[in-house]
């Protein structure tokens, strides 16, 4: 139902943007990822992109922390694919330390990545949207976008931030057939997380087990990791026609962790 399409998934080299890339992809968009990793894989993965969709799949490696190289990544996406009709901001990295010791340049890496380039890509891609009366965007955040935990201060704050950007851009688009939503999982099993597991053990000074059981699925009462397919099948609902209504909305998709 996405032919004729073009998305732009910031982050998908990887975890959650690779399952969304993917999932669109397999409708018919056309897609630009995005993201770090090994020039093999990642063309690999265009490849494969490519086949799934049989249309464009274009990668640009634009840093998220860079909105030069961001607002370069749109115009790129606009002129090689027809422009991003459907922007998945995924990008995301995570640090965990107490606030007293968090690095000053994690904290400012965190907002560039997590918040700010959820703003840079709405800003270029806003004026391409309008003027096909269409357009989707979707803000990977998560549950920490609605409660807090410890030792996440500068994750918390920027995906606090990004569900505050939805729902503005909500309301500034709402006559122009483009929507604004978050998706907001709980734990979901990315590299992402797996990377977190030492430096919580110390923060809380536990141990492998105890982090994956009574941190990470402590506060998720299915006792269950979400699935990244899950998540890419919930983004993909909201660029169906059936989902226009749906805008300034976050969506928890937590195992009912923000039920509590
Ligand atoms: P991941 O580490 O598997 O993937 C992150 C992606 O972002 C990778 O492709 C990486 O190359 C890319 N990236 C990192 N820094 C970048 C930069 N400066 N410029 C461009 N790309 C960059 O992580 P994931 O778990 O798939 O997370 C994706 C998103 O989902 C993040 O925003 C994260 O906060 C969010 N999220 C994850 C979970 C979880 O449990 N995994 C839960 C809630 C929300």
């Amino acid at each position: 139902f996405l032919k004729g399409k073009t998305a732009l998934v910031s982050g998908s080299t990887s975890g959650i943007g690779l399952g969304c890339a993917k999932a669109l992809a397999a409708e018919g968009a056309a897609i630009m990822i995005n993201g770090f990793g090994e020039a093999d894989a990642i063309e690999a993965e265009r490849r494969e992109l490519e086949a799934l969709s049989g249309a464009g799949a274009v990668y640009d490696a634009a840093d998220m922390s860079k909105p030069e190289e961001i607002a370069a990544a749109v115009a790129r996406c606009t002129a090689e694919l027809g422009g991003p009709d459907i922007v998945i901001a995924n990008a995301g990295i995570q640090h965990v330390s107490p606030i007293e010791d968090f690095p000053i340049e994690k904290w400012d890496q965190i907002i560039a990545i997590n918040l700010s380039s959820a703003f840079h890509l709405t800003r270029a891609a806003i004026p391409g949207m309008k003027g096909k009366g269409w357009g989707r965007l979707i803000y990977i955040a998560s549950a920490h976008s609605l409660t807090a935990s410890p030792f996440k201060s500068a994750y918390v704050a920027a995906k606090h931030g990004v569900a505050g950007l939805a729902k503005t851009a909500a309301l500034e688009l709402a006559t122009h057939g483009v929507t604004a939503n978050c998706v907001s999982p709980g734990y979901v099993w990315t590299p992402l997380v797996e990377k977190q597991i030492p430096d919580t053990m110390k923060a809380r000074g536990l141990t492998r087990e105890q982090v994956m059981n009574d941190v990470l699925l402590a506060g998720q009462p299915t006792k269950q990791f979400v699935t990244i397919d899950q998540v890419a099948s919930l983004a993909l609902y909201l660029c169906r026609d059936e989902a226009a209504a749906i805008t300034g909305a976050n969506h928890a998709i937590d195992g009912g962790w923000t039920a509590q």
